[in-house]
Order: C-alpha cells, then sequence, then structure tokens
C-alpha cells in the first residue's frame, strides 16, 4: 500500500469522516516533515507510511472527541502532534499549537503557510508561562508524549474552561502513572479519569486517551513555575 491508500484506508476504518482535501494536506505535512527531518530533529519515524500509522492515524484517534466551533490548545505539539493533522480533520476547531522550542514553532508556521490552514496557530512559549494570560480559555486541550501526567496536568488544566476536558495520548500500560496522579486531578479541577482505550489501524498497538472532564475552576496558584511542579509534583 501507498501512504495515501494506507492514510485513506485508516481513516475509513476509523469511522473518520474526511474530504481529498485533508488528504492532499496530510501528504503534504509529511512531505514537509520529512525533508525538514534531514536538518532538524522533528520525529524518529522516517519512512512515509509510518508517518501515517504512527502519526496521523495515532493522532486521528482524538477526532470522536472534539467538536465543531471547540478552541483547542496542543501543549508542547513538537512536530505537531496530535495539533497539526487534527487541525486538518476537524476544519471547524481553531487550534493553537503550543510548545517550549523555537524552531519546532517556525516550522509548524511555514507547514501552516504551505498548506493555508486558516483554522491553526502556533505559539511559542513554555505551557506554564502561557496559561498567564490564556487561564480557562480552552475548551479542550490535548498532549502527546510530553511529561507524566501528574505534570502535565498542571501544565494544561489550568487552561481549560470548566465544562472542557483535557485529552492525554498515553501508552496502554499508564495505569501506575494515572493512580499517581489522582491528587492532581481532584487539585486542578478534573477529579474522574476515563481512559478510552484504542488501536490505530495497520500497527493495532493498544493505546489509551485519558480524558480528565473539568467540574471545578482550577485555584489561582496553579500552575507554579516548571522547576517546582517538577522538584514537588502534586
Ligand atoms: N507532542 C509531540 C509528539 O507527540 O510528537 C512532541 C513530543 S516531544 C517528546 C515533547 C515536546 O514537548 C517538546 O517539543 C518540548 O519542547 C515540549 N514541551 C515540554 N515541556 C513543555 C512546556 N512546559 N511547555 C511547552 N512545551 C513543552
Amino acid at each position: 500500500m501507498t501512504d495515501c491508500e494506507l492514510l485513506t484506508a485508516g481513516l475509513e476504518r476509523m469511522h473518520i469522516k474526511f474530504c481529498p482535501q485533508a488528504v492532499d494536506q496530510l501528504l503534504r505535512f509529511s512531505a514537509l516533515l520529512l525533508d525538514k527531518n534531514k536538518v532538524m530533529n522533528l520525529t524518529a519515524v522516517t519512512d512515509p507510511c509510518e508517518v501515517v500509522t504512527r502519526h496521523f492515524l495515532d493522532c486521528a484517534a482524538l477526532v470522536p472527541y472534539l467538536q465543531a466551533g471547540q478552541r483547542v490548545l496542543d501543549v508542547g505539539t513538537g512536530a505537531g502532534f496530535p495539533g497539526l493533522p487534527l487541525a486538518i480533520l476537524c476544519p471547524e476547531a481553531s487550534f493553537v499549537l503550543l510548545d517550549a522550542q523555537r524552531k519546532r514553532i517556525d516550522f509548524l508556521r511555514e507547514v501552516i503557510t504551505a498548506l493555508g490552514l486558516t483554522n491553526c496557530t502556533a505559539v511559542h512559549a513554555r505551557a506554564e508561562d502561557f496559561a498567564g494570560d490564556n487561564r480557562a480559555s480552552f475548551d479542550a486541550a490535548t498532549s502527546r508524549a510530553v511529561a507524566m501526567l501528574r505534570v502535565l496536568c498542571e501544565l494544561a488544566l489550568p487552561m481549560v474552561k470548566v465544562g472542557g476536558a483535557f485529552l492525554a495520548m498515553k501508552a496502554v500500560d499508564c495505569m501506575d502513572e494515572v493512580g499517581s496522579a489522582a491528587n492532581a486531578f481532584t487539585v486542578l479541577g478534573a477529579p474522574a479519569a476515563e481512559l478510552l482505550r484504542y488501536t490505530v489501524p495497520f500497527d493495532e498497538i493498544p493505546r489509551v486517551i485519558v480524558r480528565l472532564r473539568k467540574t471545578a475552576e482550577t485555584p489561582a496558584q496553579y500552575p507554579r513555575r516548571f522547576k517546582r511542579i517538577q522538584a514537588d509534583p502534586l
């Protein structure tokens, strides 16, 4: 199968609606990613078919949990995952892709311009700093491979509105991590974690989305400075 066939067959198997333009945009993003990856460390993946399974279809697992009109923050987006494929697949939601590394954000800005995406912006900032002016301003936050949950929740949940949700992508064996974050969930205003299991077509490794619905405001003292979060996680 070509990367294009893998992508369309995978999205169909996941029952995700998409238009031909989305497939075209994702494949152009893949080409830009693999090209830039020759001179910059963006991804361990080098094969276009693996970009489809390990990045695009994996990120697409979040599509059923987002809605049209939502404002979504991707914390620690790196080379744009999961935020950029989601912006392509959910054109009626808007996305802020946030990362602490300027070069990655510069790359994402090039991609956003090249693909003509109008529902997506890339912001260079640390999450704990960005939270200062952006408290409770997103309907949803997403994250993949950024930090342990108890740390990650302090970075993301302050920026989610009450009634919104934080969707953290994790490996299937994350039960200990979820258990050790129970206090953080409660303190930050999202006490009940739901584990949403999924498998990516053509790769079949089970994975989990940890969904934290925010039911109470996050106390004003969070997030703390990053050194403090790391040294004394909730
Ligand atoms: N989410 C992407 C993925 O799944 O491919 C990137 C994962 S990469 C391992 C982790 C990213 O999180 C890095 O690009 C790093 O700069 C970013 N990051 C870590 N801590 C952060 C923070 N406090 N604020 C913003 N970005 C952060």
